[in-house]
């Protein structure tokens, strides 16, 4: 596939709802990594393509942007007033297509888990935090139960 190379206009830029080695991914997936997960990332096999997928408990992971997968009563997670009718659509058919997805994961049997930007935030600044949310979901992982709630 060829595709002219050009610099992204802002709106283009904008618009990417999902783009790849965001920084609290590649956080996330290190943090992982150092717990003994084996996974892949960026799976474009599985609906959704997941950030990361750990193949050995059929888990996989999205960290999902408050913003753009609008994080239920995060403050993070806002419509902007200017354009509000077009960013409310954009949004909210996001979240359709993220739950879309999460259930046809597990109607293969895979075990969906959201982990959020404001989690990665709060996990870099404060160690407590991190362990916290960590072995939070690192139980996740291992857990034999099909949730993403
Ligand atoms: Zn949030």
């Amino acid at each position: 596939m060829t595709k002219k190379k050009k610099p992204m206009s802002r709106s283009e830029n904008m618009s990417r709802v999902k783009s790849k080695n965001t920084k609290p991914e590649v956080y996330l997936r290190k943090l992982l990594w150092h717990e003994g997960f084996r996974y892949r990332i960026n799976y474009k096999d599985l609906p959704g393509s997941p950030d990361i997928y750990i193949p050995k408990y059929k888990t996989a992971i999205f960290v999902n942007g408050c913003f753009w997968h609008m994080h239920e009563g995060c403050n993070l997670s806002t419509i902007p007033k200017t354009n509000y009718d077009f960013w409310k659509e954009k949004l909210e058919r996001n979240v359709v297509r993220d739950k879309n997805n999460y259930r046809e994961l597990e109607y293969m049997g895979i075990k969906v888990i959201v982990v959020w930007g404001c989690e990665i935030k709060d996990m870099e600044k404060n160690e407590t935090t991190k362990k916290r949310i960590l072995s939070k979901l690192t139980d996740s992982i291992m857990e034999i139960s099909n949730t993403y709630k």
